[in-house]
């Protein structure tokens, strides 16, 4: 739309919203909201803001926003299937579908999946991402690159023993064929695991100076693999997929002059040190695992739903030990993992993990929204101003709540299933 001289027209909108809430200490009920050019201008009580004459009044009274949420830990690539039924103990089991998947699919398939991913994120309210890339990796970059999201997507990596040279030479040439940041997603590196990567593909991925994610601690077998070389998990590399062989050494790092006392948590930690490496799970850790980990300054990224549809969570097994860490100081932030192990074929969310630690652990909620937000930005390298209430906000999230205060609205939010809407869209950026 554009008026007669010729200048394009920017709408603005006011909205009216039960209370407007931020993990940066914005914290207002009733609030308003001031939309300019599908940005927000200025938000604050109704007093602050004042009347906006031409403005459109949008009516969100029974709704808490809260900026747009960030999931650190996600797979796009896998969003192609709605959820599969929990795999509990079949972890061998659920890799090997995943595989076949894989194996299966093509790259207008991998293409479509992401998108799909994509959709369902936005569905979510989630505006920012940490994306493992799928095969190939540019398809699942260029995807992300289209779409309102931010954040980072991560070439994934897998190789051991004898396999690493190929992986690292692999790892490097993807690097070099996409740009590093470009359209609001930076590209990282994700060595799997280190169960499925050796300590050489953890320093060459270290050595790009990239950020870094992995999967650390998800199962009971990965110590047993890393410190004796057996277990469930040896039998899948080994009979499943066909990759382990003479060149592994064990302990894993023992070549890197690791002591031959680390913990297996400790010896991959120290491969990533000081590097900000995000990881995912870290289900199990042994007592001194939590002073290596804040040594290392590695940040978690915690997905309740993942963990406990792998039957990672009490009672079979005890707390997962998020809270030690992050009292301890480390960077403790929310992320879903793949669709397939989501229990919301509706939306891709960590909201619903917020729902989760709050109902089942009883979790601060406040605690939980910051996690879901700066926690979130911090680790994936965000400012943190695109998650807070601001100018700079990556869009605003509204869920319904029939409480008055904001911190009540979000515990009722998250008491409650329904779905979060935009109150304010993020935009490409
Ligand atoms: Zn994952």
């Amino acid at each position: 739309m554009t008026a007669t001289c010729g200048e394009p027209v920017h709408k603005r909108r006011l909205i009216r919203a039960g209370g407007l809430l931020d993990a940066a200490g914005t914290e207002v009920a009733p609030g308003v909201v001031l939309v300019e050019s599908d940005r927000v201008a200025a938000a604050g009580t109704p007093e602050s803001i004042g009347s906006v004459p031409d403005a459109e009044i949008v009516d969100r009274t029974g709704e808490l926003l809260v900026p747009g949420l960030v999931n650190a830990h996600c797979h796009l690539d896998l969003s192609g299937p709605g959820p599969w039924p929990p795999a509990g103990g079949d972890y061998r089991g659920w890799v090997g579908r995943v595989r076949s998947l894989r194996a299966e699919a093509s790259e207008a398939q991998v293409r479509r999946a992401v998108r799909r991913g994509i959709a369902l994120s936005l569905a979510g309210g989630t505006s920012c991402i940490g994306d493992i890339a799928g095969e190939p990796p540019a398809a699942s970059i260029e995807e992300l690159r289209r779409s309102p999201l931010q954040g980072t997507a991560f070439v994934e990596c897998f190789g051991i023993g004898s396999g690493q040279p190929s992986s690292i030479e692999r790892m490097l040439g993807q690097l070099s064929g996409c740009p590093a940041d470009e359209a609001g997603v930076r590209v990282g590196v994700s060595p799997h695991a280190p169960y499925s990567c050796g300590p050489d593909v953890f320093a060459a991925a270290a050595s790009t100076g990239r950020q870094l994610s992995t999967h650390l601690a998800e199962t009971k077998g990965e110590a047993d693999l890393l410190l004796l070389g057996s277990g469930p998990l040896r039998e899948m590399l080994e009979k499943d997929i066909g990759v382990w062989n003479e060149g592994v050494r064990i302990p894993w790092g023992t070549e890197t002059g690791m002591p031959r006392a680390a913990s297996p948590v400790a010896r991959v930690v120290a491969a990533m040190s000081g590097t900000g490496a995000l990881c995912a799970h870290m289900n199990y850790l042994g007592h001194d695992d939590v002073d290596c980990c804040v040594a290392a300054g590695i940040r978690l990224v915690y997905c309740p739903r993942a963990s406990a549809s792998f039957g990672h969570a009490p009672p079979a097994v005890d707390p997962h030990p998020w809270l030690a860490l992050r009292e301890a100081g480390l960077t403790v932030c929310l992320g879903t993992d793949s669709l397939l192990c989501l229990d919301t074929p509706e939306r891709i969310s960590v909201l619903d993990d917020m729902r989760l630690l709050y109902r089942r652990d009883g979790v601060d909620p406040m605690i939980l929204l910051e996690m879901a937000t700066i926690a979130g930005a911090d680790a994936l390298e965000i400012p943190r101003a695109a998650v807070s209430l601001g100018p700079s906000v990556a869009g605003l999230v509204a869920v319904r709540s029939s409480a008055t205060t904001p911190v009540g609205m979000l515990a009722n939010a998250l008491a409650h299933d329904g779905p979060p809407s935009w109150a304010v869209q993020p935009t490409s950026l």
